[in-house]
């Protein structure tokens, strides 16, 4: 018997619409191990119908959801989190195999997301209303806020389990419905969140998963029962979406690429620097929106400095599969894309930036057809070189050298991604500076990735971010509601009122 037909047929990763996994796969695509390059099953692709079946689910599961009290939802969301604690190992245990990070990164990525579904947790206190009283005579007034009805979230490989929560928590506890397409890189983890949502109470057609790629995408984009769509992926992707979901009328906020500088200022405390630097570069192999991909080094002496320890400290770095963990770095997600970086590694080259540390021809053993790349560093990179304006999201740093703060402060504001940045100084007048001028979203002072909490709210500035409101934190509720104003009049004793042309004020 030869070795293809011995081969176990492949599991298809399906859709979750109305409660129910179900597959369309007349057009499955591989799932890869980016550790070991095997085809470890397959995705469904949904069709434009597949998709309409799920929004259909969500448009009728919404009036019911809309009306339950806030109180119940947070029941839920409760419920959710308790789940999503006693699977953390199966959920972390998917990111890796699909995305290949490091296990315990994996897990980081998970707690990010379950501090969203802890915030939602709070919606009856969120969802508050104002009230005034006696707005005029025998009139009151208030305002709250709707849930809007089928919203979508778009995501990418990055964050798996994470980045979909930094979205369907907070609008499902707002009272909408939910269809998330995530990645087809990586959908498992978004199907094992589903199918704990539905065991935690949540009624079905409330949360539905489509997977699939641009033809899933534009349906939502154009179906006019979508009222709203969030986004995070690429800059080029973002501006459609953004472009797109508006022109159909629909409420957009699209998050996209980013290239995050570290400014380290000669007073900065270089041991601490350098390894805030080593894990916010190489760590998830740069795969991370919030990664410091270059580092801007004021004054020759503190590059010189930074040079040396990166050196001598990337040495001991340990790349290998995500499933070790005293593994520092796991490979790119795709052979496709651990080309795509290692070509950018040849351009800078070309371009005339110092490659002090070359990582293309890491070969982990064992895991010879796995997507690794070591760690690469750039020293004397330009600011016209294509290496340091491009979003390369690979374990590339490119170090920059500055003459003073303010010249390092101009390189970013002028760049045109504007999602994270941090400055190392023990001086806090600097700091103070820095943080009041930087025309950057997210800003880390001795903290390499200063991502959001859960009660404060992620996005960035300039071409990192499409349209007006941030992800998760206040500014979901926001986003995912809208605020209806009510005037009310019940008139005592009888009153009757004669015809008033003129417009009502309190004279
Ligand atoms: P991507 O833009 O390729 O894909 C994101 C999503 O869009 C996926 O679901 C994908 O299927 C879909 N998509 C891709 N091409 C499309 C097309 N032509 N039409 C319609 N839909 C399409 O991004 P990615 O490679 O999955 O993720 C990496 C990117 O995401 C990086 O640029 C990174 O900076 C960015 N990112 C940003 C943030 C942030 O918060 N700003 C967070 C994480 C990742």
């Amino acid at each position: 018997m030869s070795a293809e037909v011995q081969r176990k047929p492949l599991s298809v990763v399906g859709h979750f619409i109305n409660g129910e996994v179900v597959a369309d796969s007349n057009r499955p695509q591989d799932v890869t191990n980016p550790a070991t390059g095997e085809v470890t099953r397959q995705v469904a692709i949904a069709t434009s119908e597949t998709v309409r079946e799920a929004i259909a689910a969500a448009e009728a599961a919404f009036p019911a959801w809309r009306n339950t009290p806030p109180l119940k939802r947070a029941r839920v969301m409760f419920r959710f989190k308790q789940l999503l604690e006693e699977h953390a190992d199966e959920i972390a245990a998917a990111i890796t195999d699909e995305h290949g990070k490091v296990l315990d990164d994996a897990m980081g990525e998970f707690l990010r997301g379950v501090e969203v579904v802890e915030y939602a947790c709070g919606i009856p206190e969120l969802l508050k209303g104002d009230f005034t009283r006696n707005v005029g005579p025998s009139i009151d007034s208030w305002s709250e806020h709707q849930p809007l009805g089928v919203v979508a979230g778009i995501t990418p490989f990055n964050f798996p389990a994470m980045v979909p929560m930094w979205m369907y928590p907070m609008a499902i506890a707002c009272g909408n419905s939910f269809v998330l397409k995530p990645s087809e890189k990586d959908p498992t983890a978004p199907m094992l969140c589903a199918r704990l949502l539905k065991e935690a109470g949540l009624p079905d057609g409330v949360f539905n998963v489509v997977n699939g790629d641009n033809e899933a995408v534009d349906t939502l984009l154009h179906d006019s029962r979508v009222q709203a769509i969030s986004f995070v992926g690429s800059t080029p992707i973002a501006e459609y979406i953004y472009a797109t979901g508006s022109s159909n009328g629909k409420r957009v906020q699209a998050l996209g690429g980013a290239k995050n500088h570290a400014v380290v200022m000669p007073d900065a405390d270089i041991d601490n620097a350098v390894s805030a630097l080593m894990g916010a570069a190489y760590g998830s192999c740069g795969e991370r929106c919030m990664a410091i991909s270059v580092a801007v080094c004021v004054g020759e002496d503190t590059a010189e400095k930074l040079v040396e320890q990166f050196k001598a400290r990337v040495e001991s770095m340990n790349v290998g599969p995500g499933t070790d963990t005293s593994n520092d770095m796991g490979p790119l997600v795709t052979r496709e894309h651990r080309d795509k970086v290692a070509g950018y590694v040849d351009l800078g080259v070309e371009e005339g930036a110092d490659l002090v540390i070359d990582g293309r021809d890491l070969v982990v053993e064992g895991h010879e057809n796995g997507f690794f790349l070591g760690p690469c560093l750039f020293d004397n990179v330009k600011a016209d070189m294509r290496i340091y304006n491009e979003e390369i999201f690979g374990p590339v740093l490119c170090l920059v050298r500055a003459e003073n703060q303010e010249q390092a402060m101009q390189l970013i504001n002028e760049h045109e991604f504007g999602n994270g940045t941090a400055i190392f100084t023990r001086d806090g007048e600097a700091a103070r500076f820095f943080t009041d001028n930087i025309q950057v979203g997210m800003v880390g002072v001795n903290v390499p990735l200063p991502v959001p909490v859960a009660c404060h709210s992620f996005g960035g500035w300039k071409r990192s971010l499409f349209g007006d409101l941030y992800a998760y934190g206040p500014d979901s509720v926001s986003f995912y509601t809208r605020r209806k104003t009510v005037t009310q009049r019940w008139p005592s004793g009888g009153v009757r009122d004669s015809a008033r042309f003129t417009f009502p004020t309190n004279d």
